[in-house]
């Protein structure tokens, strides 16, 4: 689904000398690289604090604990998403409430939010998936009205922009609500060559108390004000980063330009829904998703397996339906918006190293197949 190999030989020799100067300096944990990258995604994101953390889903779960929540506490979350979101949701013993997804964008409906709030209700969690924004104005309306914190999960989105249909004002997403949280997975728009995640806020309250929980609950050595984790990006990691960093926004052009040349392929074609783009929102193509209507999706993906093409599904198994979530108040039929994407959505290969002559092959053996 991705060609990490290619990317990096183009950048080698400067990524190899930044791991090598770590090596140098033995500055593993907490070394200036990971100061430096900070400083970096904080004025990339043009956010005031960026606290850097071992993964996404950490970077998740340390930004709910910073909301003083209550065991039963209710946070909102999307039925259509990657588990690691309802994850740290129940790790904390807090209570998921899933929402259905608007069937364009596969992002979480704001109607369906606000239908779902009762006197237990303390935060939003959107997420941005497959590299566009959720409707977040309609969401900030909705959290401000019913004074609800929002934490945005932007693992799938980092570097997108949304403009704000009121005031015009464009900012990168995952600087709208209380917190942002990413994921430097290796596979993510932003990867590391390893584990990696940040969260970000531009409320110094929070920053100083998610600063102290990511590193056990301290800010003066050996006492400990809260309970916390140790959640810490490495060096070499942030080392990496920083100099990626430099090179996302090419990234996501060269993925837009990858999800052109698809959408034109398959454009008005009766079988395949192409990936629709929200309003107010760029998409950064984390991942290029096709609804197929009325097509064996197995034997496609067979088919493109047989010619050695990759193919993905994201979300085979809406997240009420997850063995470990299964919950007496949602039953199959809850979500339907969500479980029909499940059976009818694929995933094409999509990342910076696309050719037209890569994408050709794929594109004419998904047709073939679709055609046929
Ligand atoms: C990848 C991802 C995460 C978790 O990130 P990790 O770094 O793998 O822990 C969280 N949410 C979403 C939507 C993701 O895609």
């Amino acid at each position: 689904m991705v060609d990490l190999v290619s990317q990096y030989s183009k950048i080698k020799g400067e990524i190899d000398n930044a791991i090598m100067n770590v090596i140098a300096e033995a500055s593993f944990i907490n070394g200036p690289a990971v100061k430096t990258f900070q400083k970096s995604f904080e004025e990339y994101l043009n956010v005031k604090h960026v606290i850097p953390c071992a993964n996404g889903t950490d970077a998740l779960q340390v930004a709910l604990m910073a909301l003083d929540l209550k065991p039963d506490d209710e946070i909102i979350t999307t039925s259509f998403t990657f588990i690691a979101t309802v994850e740290v949701i129940g790790l904390l013993k807090l209570t998921p409430v899933l929402v259905d997804v608007h069937p364009d964008t596969f992002n979480i409906d704001p109607e369906a939010v606000e239908r779902a709030i009762t006197a237990k209700t303390k935060a939003i969690i959107p997420v941005h998936l497959f590299g566009q924004s959720a409707d977040i104005h309609a969401i900030i309306k909705i959290a401000q009205k019913h004074n609800l914190y929002i934490i945005e999960d932007t693992a799938q989105a980092i570097g997108a922009d949304f403009t704000c249909p009121e005031t015009g004002k464009t900012k990168k997403i995952g600087t709208f609500g209380h917190i942002g949280c990413t994921s430097f997975f290796p596979s993510k728009n932003l990867g590391a060559f390893g584990d990696g995640g940040a969260i970000f806020t531009n409320n110094d309250d929070l920053a100083e108390k998610m600063k102290m929980i990511v590193n056990h609950g301290m800010t003066v050595r050996y006492y400990h004000d809260e309970i916390g984790v140790n959640s810490r990006l490495d060096s070499i990691q942030a080392a990496i980063l920083d100099i990626k960093l430099e090179y996302l926004d090419d990234y996501t052009k060269a993925r837009q330009e990858a999800a052109a040349y698809y959408n034109n392929a398959f454009a008005d074609h009766p079988k395949i829904t192409t990936p629709v783009t929200g309003a107010s929102t760029t998409h950064v193509f984390h991942q290029y998703t096709l609804v197929l209507n009325d097509v064996d999706r197995e034997g496609l993906m067979q088919h493109l397996a047989d010619k050695g093409i990759a193919s993905a599904i994201y979300y085979p198994v809406p997240l009420h339906l997850q063995k470990a979530y299964l919950d007496p108040r949602y039953k199959e039929g809850d979500f339907p918006i969500t479980e029909r994407l499940s059976k009818s959505v694929i995933s094409l290969p999509i990342h910076t190293e696309l050719t037209p002559e890569i994408q050709k092959e794929i594109t004419d053996a998904v047709l073939e197949f679709v055609d046929k």
